[in-house]
């Protein structure tokens, strides 16, 4: 009897890799736990707990982004910057899904292609800092490196390092995927009913018009296939999500990693498609050192300081068999300097011949403090930032296979511009983030007619 492919294996399994051989190299960004002992307590209570996902799951989306990688399919990946404990509930949740349905059909229809989803939740909870202490008023703290590692609140109480956060991390990534499991299963994500996903606040919105044509489209669609065929187009009732986080806190994703029976290797089952920050992108650090070893397809950001000869050895050591589906390199250069960052590092990579899913980001370059002191980003460098790299992709002959956001289905003003032309006084109004500022509705669903501009004529 032959084995299915998915059992055989078909690249090298790493050498000298375990899923603690990172605590051999420099390991940035991490906490420093007061208690070593509560801290391998924590690991241990996580190493009993059933996974968030499985390695079926992990595979077919390993299959999905090989098919990106060959244009077959365009990624879309978003989500909050970082998912807050008290922000798990179900308005805030089936909010972030609607936006990514919507963006989703825009995205379907306009390419069409169909899109693998991706949200940036159910894991979300570890934060890079730019520097390890905040002082304020003459005292000094350790930072807040998000909800699983400590608290935002500027108490020596709350910015003390809390192993017991990851497991209340992982039960709150629990409910966030049961949640939307039992969403989508149940007929959410139906092509049928596109209308579950309106948000209530936004029925005046400047491109409700448009948005709408689309979705009058796609309902005529499925109904002239659905007569074609005399039934009910079996893959139209519900999509497939996936889940990401950047996998920083490694003690957490150590304890996540685990073999399957029937499977060679190792997976990391906190979530499917987990990525390296662009902060602990070295090659010789504990981060490509942990992900080097897991059978996940895994993302790598890639900043303006990166050089092609870097970005090469990467490349080599997180995927040295050229496997499909495996790699994605998410570049986020600011939309100052896109045009002359970008080309080098898109030719290295073909010129070397290597596979590899190229995905824009187009906030994290983009961040800025507005004059009132609000950290935000301005929508038309998001905006000009994606424009350039659908350009450079075309003129290296490269494809642009997808988009990676931060954004959220609440009513909040964190980046300025876009449809509604949101102005630095507005950044008052509704600023909720404790990291990053996100993109609203609005200019999600903007960003999202934009790409089908750009790419799919
Ligand atoms: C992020 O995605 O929230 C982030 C910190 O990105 P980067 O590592 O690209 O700066
Ligand atoms: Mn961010």
């Amino acid at each position: 009897m032959s084995l299915p492919e998915h059992h055989l294996r078909s690249v090298n399994l790493p050498e000298g890799w375990t899923p603690d051989s990172w605590r051999a190299r420099p390991a940035l960004q991490q906490p420093q736990y007061p208690d070593a002992s509560a801290l391998a307590g924590v690991q241990d209570e996580l190493r009993a707990l059933p996974p968030l996902v499985t390695s079926w799951e992990i595979l077919s989306l390993k299959r999905q982004v090989a098919e990106a990688q060959e244009g077959r399919r365009f990624l879309l990946q978003g989500g909050d910057c970082a998912e807050r404990f008290v922000e798990c509930t179900p308005d805030v949740i089936s909010n972030r899904l609607k936006v990514l349905l919507q963006m989703s059909l825009v995205l379907v229809h306009g390419l069409r292609l169909p899109v693998v989803r991706v949200g940036r939740f159910a894991g979300q909870y570890a934060k890079p800092r730019s520097a390890d202490v905040e002082t304020r008023d003459g005292a000094t703290l350790p930072c807040y490196r998000g909800d699983i590692v400590n608290g935002p609140e500027f108490t020596t109480l709350a910015r003390t390092p809390d192993p017991r956060l990851m497991v209340k991390a992982h039960a709150r990534s629990a409910m966030t995927m049961n949640f939307v499991r039992s969403l989508i299963d149940g007929g959410f994500a139906d092509l049928h009913h596109p209308e579950y996903w309106d948000l209530g606040w936004v029925q005046h919105s400047p491109l409700a018009d448009e948005y709408h044509r689309i979705v009058a489209g796609i309902g005529d669609a499925v109904r002239f296939m659905e007569t074609i065929s005399g039934n009910e187009v079996h893959n139209l009732n519900r999509v497939d999500f996936y889940t990401s986080h950047e996998a920083l806190l490694l003690p957490y994703e150590e304890a996540q990693t685990r073999q399957v029976p029937r499977q060679w290797g190792w997976f990391n089952l906190s979530t499917h498609f987990p990525w390296i920050g662009m902060r602990t992108a070295a090659l010789d650090g504990a981060h490509v050192e942990y992900f080097r070893g897991i059978r996940n397809p895994i993302a790598l950001k890639v900043g303006p300081s990166t050089t092609p000869e870097q970005l090469l050895r990467l490349v080599d050591a997180l995927n040295p068999d050229d496997e499909p589906g495996r790699l994605t390199l998410i570049h986020r250069m600011g939309a100052g300097n896109i045009a002359a960052r970008l080309p080098a590092l898109l030719d290295a990579v073909k010129r070397d011949g290597r596979r590899a899913l190229w995905v824009c980001d187009p906030m994290h370059g983009n961040t800025e403090t507005s004059a009132n002191g609000y950290k935000t980003r301005r929508f038309g460098n998001i905006r000009a930032e994606l424009e350039t790299a659908f350009e450079l992709h075309a003129a290296a002959g490269t494809r642009l296979g997808g988009v990676h956001l931060e954004l959220t289905g609440e009513d909040v003003t964190e980046c300025t511009g876009g449809a509604r032309d949101l102005t630095d006084a507005d950044l008052e109004r509704a600023y909720r983030s404790t990291v990053d500022p996100r993109l609203n509705y609005e200019q999600a669903l903007e960003l999202a007619m934009l790409v089908v501009r750009k790419r799919g004529i």
